[in-house]
């Protein structure tokens, strides 16, 4: 007899089974007592005797019990283990529980968010964040085998490294050995990809952490969020639309099947266009806002590939010049329009695409520019200065030893979810997401380092 999950009790009528887990709602009748036995795959009832009285709501108990079937009126056809119940016949309690600080039954949207923040490891026990947990366990599951399946390669690329621009302030780390000297946590993993399909890889993926010290929004976490990342070599544009298209809707269809896509294939529409008729560059095209299980994704492409540089552009360049990547500074500007960088930098198409669900942009990619000089040209029209350009100087070197062609996406895995699962806020579908002011309530991180640790560092904290 091996331990089960509750939901597996359903086929055991007539077996005896050993169980684990967290005592829910307790109904005392006298002489029985039935309990809610809750794992992280559902509950079932559980009938005991009188030792069944200590109980408490949320001690973990252990039981041994028979799995009968209930008869036909007292079936509860709500629950996945309505049909039975488990006549215990052994109680242990593992842990008893204090009364808790948060209720764990809801749906939680009604309780202080830094609250649940704080008690996450409560929190989570709620089913419909532990099912998020789970929808996006399978999601990337789903991701990594369909990859695979095409001949992509999983490679991780350093999380200690240098600034990767993507148009948000850089988390810093200090070095020990070279004091004085910073690593910068990556925006994502852009450059590396790029190297990779340099170094002949050609199919390359990553569920990749991507650090960004930028203001939380309803559909950014602050900090930190997860993306599929990914790189092609020897491809179009068409090429890595068409594979996100292919991967998304299986997806759909497999994790999520009571959704439906409203048009396929998904429309491509101009920057110029959506602008125009919608005023964004995300346009929501659900036929039927009410309805939660539509999804409507579209592409928007040809973007242009600069806009004229303004103050939150700090990052880039010198301040001086005119121009700022839509995208990033790696995205190719579209054949037709390579003539227009010397003349008209603003009127040149970028081949960026972004992928856009019921509202938001859910991921992003491009073709790269792998010409070195064209690169130097994008360098030189952001306003980079001498020291800037020393700082990627390592692509112009790599792309100077055989470079293939190649482009990509990353889609966000979090905001991807959230939008499918219509949640408010794309925290619902992280385990221990930062709260407002960057904070991580379960662990009070940032927290100040010790005199020995920033004496090590040479750092001087000026208060
Ligand atoms: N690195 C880009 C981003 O994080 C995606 C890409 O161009 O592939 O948005």
């Amino acid at each position: 007899m091996k331990n089960l999950f509750v939901d597996q009790t359903v086929s055991q009528i007539g077996e005896e089974v050993r169980l684990y887990g967290w005592v829910g709602t307790i109904r005392d009748h006298k002489k029985i007592v039935f309990i809610d036995l809750r794992d992280r795959t559902g509950i079932v009832q559980v009938v005991g005797g009188e030792e069944f009285k200590v109980l408490s709501t949320e001690d973990v108990v252990y039981i041994k019990g028979l799995v009968k079937k209930r008869p036909e009126k007292l079936v509860n056809p709500k629950l996945k283990t309505g049909t039975i119940e488990v006549e215990a016949k052994e109680l242990k309690i593992i842990s008893k529980a204090l009364p808790l600080p948060i209720p764990v039954q809801g749906d939680g949207y009604d309780i202080d968010e830094e609250r649940r923040l704080k008690y996450r490891y409560l929190d989570i026990r709620r089913p419909r964040m532990t099912r998020n947990l789970i929808l996006k366990s399978k999601s990337t599951m789903f991701i990594r085998n369909y990859l695979a399946e095409l001949g992509f390669l999983e490679i991780e690329t350093p999380i200690l490294t240098k600034t990767t621009p993507e148009g948000a302030r850089d988390f810093l780390v200090p070095s020990r050995l070279q004091k004085g000297n910073f690593y910068a946590l990556p925006q994502s993993p852009q450059q590396y990809k790029q190297l990779l399909m340099v170094a002949g890889i050609e199919r390359y993926f990553q569920i990749a952490r991507c650090f960004r010290d930028e203001d939380p929004r309803r559909d950014r976490a602050y900090g930190e969020f997860t993306q599929l990342d990914l790189e092609m070599s020897f491809v179009e544009q068409n090429d890595i639309i068409t594979l996100a298209e292919d991967l998304f809707t299986s997806l759909v269809k497999e994790i999520f099947p009571e959704k439906h896509i409203s048009q396929t294939p998904w429309p491509r529409l101009s920057h110029k266009y959506v602008m125009e008729k919608y005023g964004t560059d995300k346009p929501d095209l659900r036929k039927n806002k009410a309805d939660p299980n539509e999804l409507s994704f579209s592409w928007t492409i040809d973007f242009p590939l600069f806009s004229e540089q303004s103050e939150k552009d700090f990052f880039y360049g010198s301040g001086k010049a005119k121009f700022a990547p839509s995208h990033h500074m790696f995205t190719a500007p579209h054949p037709d329009d390579v003539l227009l960088l010397d003349k008209n930098p603003l009127k040149v198409r970028g081949l960026q695409h972004d992928m856009v669900l019921n509202g938001y942009e859910v991921g992003g990619g491009s073709i790269r520019i792998h010409q070195p000089e064209i690169q130097k040209k994008v360098f030189d029209l952001i306003g980079f200065n001498e020291e800037q350009k020393k700082q990627f100087s390592h692509m112009l070197e790599a792309f100077g030893y055989g470079v293939p062609p190649h482009g990509g996406i990353a889609p966000g895995i979090d905001r991807f979810l959230f939008t499918v699962l219509g949640e408010p806020s794309i925290r619902e579908v992280m385990a221990f997401p930062a709260s407002s002011g960057g904070k991580i309530s379960v662990m009070e991180a940032p927290s100040p380092a010790s005199d020995g640790q920033l004496k090590e560092l040479g750092i001087k904290i000026n208060s």
